[in-house]
């Protein structure tokens, strides 16, 4: 049987958990027995979100073969556990740039290109692509319905409707039922209105996931019913919940899974979803034994969006030491060597994540200094890696210009090169790739999943049990071998290279109890099922009294 698709809309306003409630749905159709990838549609016009400012669009997923992608990719990761690819992931952007190409190939022949067929053509090729593997494919269009730049992809699953059929398609919407307190009551006129753009462009859905605060009753849910074209049960309410790790639950308890299953004519594989291994997160996250606190040094602070697989991937952390996690966001802007003992004095542990750019870069560094003099557990990430070098590399070996050539003016003396450096080429595999300062800024950094082996007996190794993992990258600039001797002489060790040993992937501190930076995103990896090994290490070092007795 070839895969069926569930396309997932959102109504009335932006940020209801669309991505949240598609990798809900992706994890109970698991729990039923099948096999489920997701995708994401953006209806923007860039090509991808690699450029775009994580303040404004959240962080920039990576995924194993290299698409910088939408972090609701992260969700469908970390709720299915399945490796998304770069075909999961498509933007209006992607869709006209392989557009136009055609087009000036001469592939059109002669024709007018229009947004129906040429676009709507283009899109439906995307999410009908590698699909035999699956039993379901869920797609979740991007943006609100009514939105002008989602009209295409509106169209394209219409059509996918009607040419696939109802036994291979459906539609589920996503509105909100807000409660309204002067009148004390739940409001559905939004959905009403939503709905009716969606059937005035031809989607009836089949399902309405009613986000709402509170209980919506019974006759509400009857009204929306009737006024949306619905069956009862097919209006299911989503309230707000304490927990993610609780959303599969709750939505299976409202009839979810049933009601997609059904209006696939469906006998599930699975009777009722399996759903022990949710139960038991939910368990460990709410009975911690303990908590710690993490500080956050970055420049996107505030934002949660923009540092999500971290958040996550520190909580996964808190479910494998049953400890709860909390973090103490320091924006690195502004943020002086004066204020650094004041704010990290108390805290557990210190975390440097991935950057860009200059702004904040004295304050991360303060933070680290703080962190390897008072020993307290360190983890750097991309970024963070780099600056635990520079920081190094400054204030133990003495080379007081030490820097990146992403900031810094640097005096190459003794031709060796900045110490963080501009790549221009490397392996992947056996292909060479390349770049170099003028290269374009979208999708030309070292991106993906690299392999990096790992010394034995460092901690690391320690943490992964293992001398030979891959992990993602994100970033242009790499630690410069040509420092490795000096800077391993005074005890900042190489823990992890490259297979090719070019390329430093892992650094890590000699004389402290945890201090380790890494090229790669580790945080991109990190599921509630497998909490990524490097991150259990790092809480479990900072649950360690010992380390912060010395930092006292
Ligand atoms: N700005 C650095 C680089 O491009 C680090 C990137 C990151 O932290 N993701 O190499």
């Amino acid at each position: 049987m070839s895969a069926r698709f569930i396309f997932i809309t959102g109504g009335v306003v932006s940020s209801l958990g669309k991505g949240l409630a598609s990798a809900s749905l992706g994890a109970l159709l698991q729990a039923r027995g099948y096999r489920v990838r997701l995708r994401k549609l953006d209806p923007y016009l860039n090509v991808d979100p690699g450029t775009m400012n994580p303040i404004q669009h959240g962080e920039v997923f990576v995924t194993d073969d290299g698409a910088e992608t939408d972090l609701d990719l992260g969700h469908y990761e970390r709720f299915t556990g399945v490796n998304a690819r770069r075909s999961d992931s498509v933007t209006t952007g992607q869709i006209y740039s392989t557009l136009l190409t055609k087009e000036r190939r001469g592939d059109y022949l002669g024709g007018t290109v229009q947004v129906i067929p040429h676009v709507t053509d283009l899109i439906k090729e995307f999410i009908l692509k590698d699909t035999d593997q699956e039993d379901f494919v869920l797609c979740e269009i991007g943006g609100t319905v009514g939105d002008i730049e989602g009209l295409p992809f509106l169209e394209a699953i219409r059509q996918l409707g009607y040419e696939l059929g109802r036994e291979r398609v459906m539609y589920i919407h996503l509105t909100l039922v807000p409660y309204i307190a002067a009148a004390k009551e739940l409001k559905t006129k939004p959905t009403q209105h939503s709905v009716k753009e969606l059937r005035s462009i031809g989607i009836q859905p089949d399902i309405l996931l009613c986000r709402a605060d509170r209980e919506i009753p019974m006759s509400e849910r009857r009204k929306i019913a009737l006024f949306c074209n619905i069956r009862e049960e097919a209006v299911i309410q989503a309230l707000d919940v304490g927990s993610i790790y609780e959303v599969p639950r709750r939505y299976s308890e409202q009839g979810f899974d049933n009601e997609v299953l059904k209006s696939f004519n469906l006998k599930p594989v699975n009777v009722s979803p399996d759903l022990t291994r949710w139960d038991e997160i939910l368990t460990r996250v709410q009975n911690p034994k303990g908590e710690v606190t993490v500080a956050i040094v970055g420049k996107y602070t505030g934002i949660g969006d923009a540092y999500k697989s971290l958040g996550e991937a520190l909580d996964h952390a808190g479910i494998a030491n049953q400890v709860r996690v909390h973090v103490r966001w320091i924006d690195a802007a502004g943020f002086e060597k004066e204020d650094v003992a004041k704010a990290l004095s108390d805290v557990d542990a210190v975390l440097v994540p991935g950057g860009f750019g200059e702004r904040g870069v004295n304050g991360k560094l303060a933070a680290i200094t703080y962190a390897r003099e008072n020993k307290k557990p360190y983890l750097g990430i991309c970024f963070g890696m780099q600056l635990a070098v520079i920081e190094f590399a400054r204030n133990v070996l003495g080379i007081k210009d030490a820097a990146s050539s992403e900031f810094g003016a640097y005096e190459d003396k003794d031709g060796k090169g900045p110490l963080v450096g501009l790549m221009t080429e490397w392996m992947r595999g056996n292909v060479l790739e390349t770049r170099n300062s003028g290269s374009d800024l979208g999708g030309t950094m070292r991106l993906g999943a690299y392999d990096c082996s790992i010394a034995a007996g460092s901690i690391a190794q320690k943490a992964y049990s293992s001398t030979s993992i891959s992990e993602r990258h994100r970033h242009r600039y790499e630690v410069n071998m040509a420092y490795r001797e000096q800077l391993e002489g005074q005890g900042l060790i190489f823990s992890g290279l490259s297979p090719s040993g070019h390329l430093p992937e892992i650094v890590e501190m000699r004389d402290h109890p945890w201090f380790v930076g890494v090229q790669f995103h580790p945080e991109l990896k990190s599921r509630p099922f497998a909490p990524h090994p490097l991150f259990s290490s790092f809480i479990q070092a900072a649950m360690t009294k010992g380390s912060q007795k010395k930092a006292a």
